[in-house]
């Protein structure tokens, strides 16, 4: 992490700007859009590609309760950024991971009753966790058949102390599928049996940014939201979005005039059918961006869209910009995020490709430096940096 905005030009001119500000509003959006119910701000992933420390540190600023990891290894980076708030580790974790979970005073998701034994096993007398029941999408929690053994384990362990019980929807982005409901209902009914045995806990949540959005939260539970928080679409439908926070550009590096028949790009798959302008932009699917984009998406130079023409290689892109009138090296273009009044969104890209929002952005591979612009300064992330000889530049 660097606070010198210079030490960009060092690099290739391509990279991320992560608008900090734009996802402190979202932050506060989604709270106001949530009432009683608390945001936990699900920063896995690197925040989905954006940059967990810069982000939790945002989210933490708008006093968010909890934040939510996928990985031991995130809480810990996030815990070495000097991050105190309470950390969720969403994800399945094994012996030696609950250890140091739980010597970085992590919460642990309890993903089932191996689980749940294993943490058993470690003999701790207060072991916060967050229990996970599987109400009807089949990958993560306990089961309704794995109850009674969920209990026995409980109630021989009294230093598992269950903080929350929480559960995790398979399609609440449709707001016309009824499973959700039926989800609810069987988290409900999982939550009744638990209580029978005198299991509960004080906090209870279910919600993602999809169910948050839709009001399927009570209040004083918690919800989980990610993908609003990042400014894209979480219901399919679309109709629902905060500010975009990842705008990706680059530069037009080489523009040549090229006859018509010309072929482009590996396997040619992109043939000139007039005299055209074709720019190579220093940016590939090394990047993340997805090769499957080759011939399907377009650009913004100029405040215009220009289409991707040809493969997209592993360092390189060409684009046509025989219909952008002044296009020239050095202008910069944009991958994804706005340029004048258009804009590409991570749902566009998403649609062409058959994905979704998400996969787009965490696909931003760690080669692209991350440019962070909070309250007016700018601090900049790049794997690259320790390699740059910068004794005569200010460091942060
Ligand atoms: C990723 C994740 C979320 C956040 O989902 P969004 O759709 O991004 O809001 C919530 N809960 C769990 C368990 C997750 O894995």
């Amino acid at each position: 992490m660097s606070s010198a905005p210079e030490l960009i030009e060092q690099f290739r001119p391509t990279y991320v700007e992560i608008d900090v500000d734009a996802f402190g509003r979202n932050v506060e959006a989604m709270q106001r859009r949530l009432g009683d119910t608390r945001l936990v701000a699900v920063v896995k992933a690197d925040a989905y590609g954006h940059g967990a420390i810069e982000l939790a540190r945002r989210a933490a600023r708008s006093n968010v309760p909890m934040i939510a990891v996928s990985l031991l290894e995130e809480a810990l980076e996030l815990r070495a950024s000097g991050m105190e708030i309470p950390i969720l580790v969403l994800g399945p974790m094994k012996e030696e991971q609950l250890r140091a979970a739980r010597e970085n005073d992590l919460r642990v998701g309890v993903a089932g009753p191996e689980e749940l034994a294993a943490i058993a096993a470690i003999g701790a007398d207060d072991f916060p966790v967050h229990l996970k029941l599987d109400s009807g999408m089949g990958r993560m929690g306990v089961t309704r058949g794995e109850l009674p053994d969920v209990i026995r384990l409980l109630r021989r362990n009294p230093g598992i102390r269950v903080e929350a019980i929480y559960t995790h929807f398979a399609n609440a982005s449709d707001p016309a599928d009824s499973f959700t409901q039926r989800q609810l209902d069987n988290f409900r009914e999982m939550l009744d049996a638990l209580r029978v045995a005198g299991i509960d806990a004080p906090l209870h949540h279910s919600a993602n940014s999809a169910a948050g959005v839709r009001g399927l939260v009570s209040p004083g539970d918690y919800a989980r939201v990610g993908i609003a928080l990042y400014g894209a679409e979480p219901l399919d439908s679309g109709g629902f979005h905060l500010e975009p926070v990842m705008r990706w550009r680059t530069e037009i590096a080489r523009l040549k005039t090229l006859p018509p028949g010309h072929g482009i790009g590996y396997g040619t798959t992109f043939t000139t059918k007039r005299e055209s302008r074709i720019a190579t932009l220093p940016v590939g699917y090394a990047d993340g961006y997805s090769r499957a984009l080759s011939n399907q998406a377009d650009v913004l130079v100029c405040g215009r869209r220009a289409p991707i023409a040809g493969r997209v290689s592993m360092d390189l892109i060409t684009i046509d910009v025989t219909d952008v009138a002044g296009a020239a090296v050095g202008d910069e273009v944009v991958l994804l995020g706005s340029q004048g009044s258009e804009a590409i969104t991570a749902d566009e890209l998403a649609s062409r490709i058959g994905t979704i929002s998400y996969e787009v952005f965490c696909r931003v591979s760690a080669r692209v430096p991350r440019v962070y612009r909070a309250d007016g300064r700018i601090s900049i992330r790049s794997k690259f940096f320790e390699h740059f000889n910068l004794s005569s530049r200010s460091q942060g």
